[in-house]
């Protein structure tokens, strides 16, 4: 009998007593490939010697210290680090304790950017239908996913949301990939004219979708159209990083390979990589200007922000990755593993996509091919793939959202940087058999 509140009230879970490289062990010594990276957290894998050994040092030196009495080393040193790696125009960095708390933050940002810049007016949020930007009320209201909204809207703020860029299920036949980019992103400029320009404070987008689609990353172009329509209404442009950012796709920031920047960017999950609880809004210059022209204060604030072991943790992660360079097994295991994804489920019945970016990866699991039919949610798919998963040792993130009103089944693979060829064909073998134990 536990007396921990799970999720999952009814489920009996395996207790998990330890972890070593890409693999999770349970206390009934059971291993399982975390190719989830649990949901894509832990990028360089579990227990790695380099981190566990500055978390150890940090703890013997300094392990909190309250933000407004004193900064610390670690996070002044993590600021440096991720500014100086960041995209064009970010300046500062601010620290919080995971995903939620970043897009809070940043909503709160460009909230104040426009009281201190004299907009008070401004106060409208966008974002995309099928999106998921954390489960507190402020992010929550932001995400367009109506299954976990719906029972909380009362207490939610007003956001307003437009189709994602979603190629496989929006594209239409006999339109090009650029046109249907524009036509996506043309649904922004739309939704801020129908508000009232100077009504819309920011739009909200995850570069590439994780949590309620699967890996779906825009289709080129889509973003500079984005940025675009951002910069001629004057609205902010937030960039929730928090899943896909931070090397998972191959490049420090997934944006890079979309060729814009933000006015802010949140990340969190792959900063510590689940070795303490971490995220981060990076904000850009002229946000931090009109804070430091205006109030000199951003009126936020937690107990933990910039905490000193979870910043060291974060130091750590970083050093390892640019130092081992990670990001270039990333690219190499993402190729390799999207072409056995291609191999094993290309022609599966019940696969109606593939896609992803470096070692982010999604399938669409379908009824029928040929209408994309979605399985009957009653069948909970994804939560049957994810249990024959597990019982074949291997951890996949079952990825659910619902898009005019039909939920969809997506499976999100987000495996440790340190993958190997062979631990991935591993992956893709465990998971075919899943999924057909599953859809069988
Ligand atoms: N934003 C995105 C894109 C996410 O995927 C998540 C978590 O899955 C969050 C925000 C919320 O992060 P957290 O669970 O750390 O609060």
């Amino acid at each position: 009998m536990t007396h921990i509140l799970h999720r999952q009230i009814h489920a009996t879970l395996p207790v998990a007593a330890g972890g070593k490289g890409i693999e999770l062990f349970d206390r009934d010594g059971r291993a399982y490939i975390d190719a989830s990276g649990g949901a894509a957290v832990s990028c360089l894998g579990h227990s790695h010697p380099d981190v566990t050994a500055a978390l150890h040092a940090q703890a013997d030196k300094l392990a909190y210290a309250h933000t407004s009495f004193f900064t610390n080393e670690p996070a002044e040193t993590l600021a440096d680090k991720l500014v100086a790696g960041a995209p064009q125009g970010i300046s500062h960095a601010y620290f919080v304790s995971g995903g939620s708390e970043a897009v809070e933050a940043a909503l709160k940002m460009a909230r104040q950017f426009f009281v201190e810049t004299g907009k008070p007016e401004r106060r409208n949020v966008i974002a995309r239908r099928q999106s998921y930007h954390g489960n507190t009320l402020g992010a929550l209201a932001a995400g367009g996913n109506e299954w976990r909204r719906a029972q909380f809207r009362p207490l939610l703020i007003d956001t307003h949301h437009i189709d994602p860029c979603y190629a496989y299920r929006f594209q239409e036949a006999g339109e090009s990939v650029e046109a249907y980019g524009l036509r996506a992103a043309q649904a922004l400029e739309d939704k801020i004219l129908e508000l009232g320009p100077d009504t819309v404070m920011a739009f909200v987008a995850e570069p590439v979708v994780g949590a309620t689609a699967g890996a779906v990353p825009a289709v080129p172009g889509y973003f500079r159209r984005i940025r675009e329509i951002c910069d001629r209404y004057g609205v902010l442009l937030i960039l929730d990083e928090v899943m896909c950012g931070i090397g998972r796709t191959g490049t420090l920031h997934a944006c890079e390979q979309d060729g814009v920047a933000p006015d802010l960017m949140t990340i969190a999950k792959g900063l510590g990589g689940g070795y303490q609880p971490i995220g981060a809004v990076l904000l850009s210059r002229r946000i931090f200007d009109a804070f430091a022209e205006g109030s000199g204060f951003f009126q936020h604030g937690h107990t933990y922000m910039c905490h000193p072991l979870a910043c060291a943790a974060a130091l750590a992660v970083q050093e390892v990755i640019a130092r081992d360079d990670l990001l270039a097994n990333v690219r190499a295991m993402g190729a390799h593993l999207s072409w056995r994804l291609g191999e094993r489920f290309g022609n599966h019945a019940h696969i109606g996509d593939i896609r992803g970016r470096g070692l982010f990866m999604g399938l669409e699991l379908v009824e029928d091919r040929s209408s994309k039919q979605p399985f009957d949610p009653d069948r909970k798919l994804n939560a049957r793939v994810k249990r024959e998963a597990m019982a074949r040792g291997l951890l996949v993130y079952p990825a659910g959202g619902t898009i005019d009103g039909v939920r969809g089944d997506h499976v999100l693979l987000a495996p440790p940087f340190i993958i190997d060829a062979a631990a991935t064909d591993a992956v893709v073998e465990r998971l075919g058999d899943a999924i057909d134990a599953a859809v069988a």
